[in-house]
C-alpha cells in the first residue's frame, strides 16, 4: 500500500520537498518520478540498492535494464580505477575504441559501428542515416515503442495518452512528426498499408519493452523484413534494451540481419555508451561532409574500458545462462502465484527480463496495453517496495535479472510478490 511506502521512506519525502525547488519533480528524468514522491537511492552492490532511509532492496530495475553486471561490479571498478589514471576523455580518438568496435561487430554481426553515449542519441542518428541512404523522408515506428527522448520519434508513446499520432510531449510541433508514421505493433495488415516506396526506414524494438514486455509475432517480423526489401527501405533494430538480453541481441536471437542496429544500456556495464552499427554500405555514409555524427563524450576512456570488460569477461554465454535460468524461476513463481490465488495475471518473459499484467492474457500491442487497469499494478508495486523488492521500474517496464542475483533473491521476490498480489486482488 502507498501508506507503507510513505512510512518507510520519510527521508526520501524530505529530499523530494527540497529537491523539487531546484529540479522539476525533484528528478533528472521523468521516468524516475512516481507518486507520491520518488525514491532517493544512496548506493548499490550486486543485486541490492539502499535508499536514504537505510532501507535495502533487491533491485530488478537495475537502472532500467543497464546493470546486468550488478551494481558496483568489482571488475568494472578495477578497470575504471586503472583507466582514469590516464584521463577520462581524450578529445581525439582513444586508441582502444577500435578494439571495442571489432568486438561488437563480431558479436552482433555488424560490419561497422560508431559510438554515442545514450540510446536517444543513437536512434536520432540512425534515422538521419537511413534518410540519407535512401534519400527518403518517412519513418515508420510502432505504437508504444520508445526510442528515446528526441522529438521525431516521441509520438504516442506516453501510456497515459492513447490516441492517434499525437506528440507525447509538449513542445513538439506537428511539423516535426509529420514524416513519422505510427502503426500497430504485431499487426501485419496495418504495416502493409504504410510500407510504401517513400519510406526511409522502419524502426522497432525487436521485442517491445516499453509497454511491459510484449513478445514479437515471428510472422509479423518476417513481413517487416520482406516488405522493407521489396519497397527499398531500411530496417532499424533499436536494441537499446534487447541487445543486452541475449548474447548477440535480438538480431541474433531471431537470426535476422537488420540494416542498422542500435545498442545501449547493458553493454558498457553501467557507463554511458551506445552504438549505431550496421551494414557497411549504410555506415560508410557517416563522415565529414556526409552524414553528421558527433558527441563530445562519445567513446570516452571510461565507457570504452568498461564496455570491453563487460563484453569480454562479464556478459558471457554462461552469464546469460545464469540470468535466463533465474528469470525463468521468477516466471514460474508468478505463474504459481496466479494459480494459487486465482488472480487474473498474465506473465511475459524474454531471457533475463519479464513483466506481469493484471489481465487474462498478455496484450499484443499498445491499444490492448493501454486499456488495462493499472490500479492493481500500483498496489502490487508499493507492497513490493515496502517489502524490500524493486520489481521493475514502472508499470510499462520489466524485471531484469543480473549476473549477481541468486536463487535466494528470486525466492524472496516470489514470497513478497505473493503477498503483493494478494493485496492487489483485494
Ligand atoms: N530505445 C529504447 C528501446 C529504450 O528503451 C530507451 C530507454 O529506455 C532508449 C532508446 C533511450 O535510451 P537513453 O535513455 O539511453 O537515451
Amino acid at each position: 500500500m502507498i501508506s507503507d511506502y510513505v512510512n518507510k521512506t520519510p527521508k526520501s519525502k524530505l529530499l523530494y520537498i527540497e529537491n523539487k525547488h531546484f529540479m522539476p519533480y525533484g528528478v533528472s528524468s521523468n521516468y524516475r518520478y512516481f507518486d507520491p514522491y520518488p525514491l532517493y537511492l544512496v548506493k548499490g552492490k550486486g543485486s541490492r540498492v539502499w535508499d536514504v532511509d537505510g532501507n535495502e532492496y533487491i533491485d530488478y530495475n537495475l537502472g532500467f535494464g543497464v546493470l546486468e553486471v550488478g551494481h558496483a561490479n568489482e571488475k568494472i571498478i578495477e578497470v575504471i580505477n586503472d583507466a582514469i589514471k590516464d584521463g577520462s576523455i581524450m578529445g581525439f580518438e582513444y586508441y582502444k575504441t577500435g578494439t571495442l568496435a571489432k568486438m561488437i561487430c563480431q558479436r552482433y554481426g555488424l560490419d561497422m559501428v560508431r559510438f554515442s553515449s545514450s540510446g536517444t542519441e543513437a536512434t536520432m542518428h540512425s534515422i538521419r542515416l537511413a534518410r540519407a541512404f535512401t534519400k527518403r523522408k518517412k519513418i515508420i515506428k510502432f505504437e508504444g515503442h520508445y526510442h528515446g527522448s528526441h522529438d521525431q520519434l516521441l509520438v504516442n508513446v506516453n501510456p497515459l495518452k492513447p490516441g492517434i499520432k499525437t506528440p507525447s510531449s509538449l513542445g513538439i510541433p506537428e511539423e516535426i512528426i509529420q514524416n513519422t508514421i505510427v502503426v500497430d505493433w504485431n499487426n501485419i495488415e496495418s504495416f502493409e498499408k504504410v510500407a510504401k516506396e517513400d519510406v526511409a526506414a522502419v524502426i522497432m524494438e525487436p521485442v517491445a519493452m516499453n509497454m511491459g514486455l510484449i513478445p514479437t509475432d515471428k510472422e509479423f517480423l518476417k513481413t517487416v523484413f520482406e516488405l522493407s526489401k521489396e519497397k527499398g527501405f531500411l530496417v532499424i533494430f533499436d536494441e537499446t534494451k534487447t541487445g543486452g538480453k541475449f548474447y548477440s541481441g535480438a538480431a541474433g536471437y531471431f537470426n535476422v540481419k537488420p540494416d542498422i542496429v542500435i545498442l545501449g544500456k547493458a553493454i558498457a556495464g553501467g557507463l554511458p555508451l551506445s552504438v549505431i552499427g550496421g551494414k557497411r554500405e549504410v555506415m560508410e555514409l557517416i563522415g565529414p561532409g556526409k552524414v553528421a555524427h558527433g558527441g563530445t563524450f562519445n567513446a570516452n576512456v571510461l565507457a570504452v574500458n568498461s564496455a570491453i570488460v563487460t563484453l569480454q569477461e562479464l556478459l558471457t554465454e554462461s552469464a546469460f545462462y545464469h540470468m535466463h535460468r533465474l528469470s525463468e524461476m521468477l516466471e514460474m513463481g508468478y505463474t504459481d502465484i496466479a494459480e494459487d490465488l486465482g488472480v487474473e495475471l498474465s506473465i511475459a518473459r524474454w531471457g533475463p527480463s519479464g513483466s506481469i499484467y493484471f489481465s487474462e492474457s498478455v496484450p499484443k500491442n499498445y491499444k490492448e496495453f493501454i486499456k488495462l487497469d493499472f490500479s492493481k499494478w500500483f498496489t502490487y508495486f508499493y507492497v513490493m517496495l515496502s517489502s524490500g523488492v524493486i520489481p521493475m521500474g514502472g508499470f510499462n517496464e520489466q524485471w531484469t535479472v543480473s549476473i549477481k542475483h541468486t536463487e535466494e533473491d528470486i525466492q524472496k521476490h516470489i514470497e513478497v510478490a505473493e503477498e503483493a498480489i494478494r493485496k492487489a486482488k483485494e
